[in-house]
């Protein structure tokens, strides 16, 4: 299914488009987290809050929730990759701190409005943008590589 707002191509079943947060087609509506009858805009492309037009910001074409850091972080850090549960999230970025890398965790719940069909639960984790091969090669140097699908192919 295509995004009609960025053109980015998203599986089919799912409500809001990962790139841009903006509604993909008609469905169930949800109602944004904020305003409870007001429907959502979008969702925030970072924590996958949906919000409506009066609280959505957006960036870029993106889509974000009226917290500002969430907005900010994407201008200094890229996703890396999804872990399929909190936990593994979790244990990936305590090794990349340890490591001096800047790291933030998002957990799952945008992934259950994006899709409700599948009800996967990934959680997606950021590192600095200039960090992302020194993420990439703690994660294989400590072995787990398993637990995240990276975003982009390891450089
Ligand atoms: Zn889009
Ligand atoms: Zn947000
Ligand atoms: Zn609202």
């Amino acid at each position: 299914m295509k995004c009609r707002a960025c053109g980015a191509e998203s599986p089919v079943g799912v409500f809001f488009c990962s790139c841009c947060g903006r509604p993909l087609a008609e469905g169930e509506p949800i109602e944004c987290e904020n305003h409870v009858g007001v429907r959502a805009a979008g969702v925030c492309v970072l924590c996958g809050k949906p919000v409506c037009g009066d609280c959505a910001s957006s960036e870029g074409g993106r889509t974000f929730c009226e917290d500002v850091s969430h907005r900010r972080l994407t201008k200094t850090h890229s996703l890396l990759g999804r872990a399929s549960s909190e936990g593994e999230a979790e244990l990936i970025a305590k090794n990349l701190q340890a490591a001096g890398i800047s790291v933030a965790v998002f957990p799952g719940r945008s992934f259950f409005y994006l899709s409700r069909l599948t009800g996967e639960e990934r959680t997606a984790i950021y590192t600095a943008k200039e960090e992302i091969p020194d993420a990439v090669r703690i994660i294989g140097n400590d072995d787990l590589t398993e637990f995240i699908t990276f975003e982009h192919p390891a450089p």
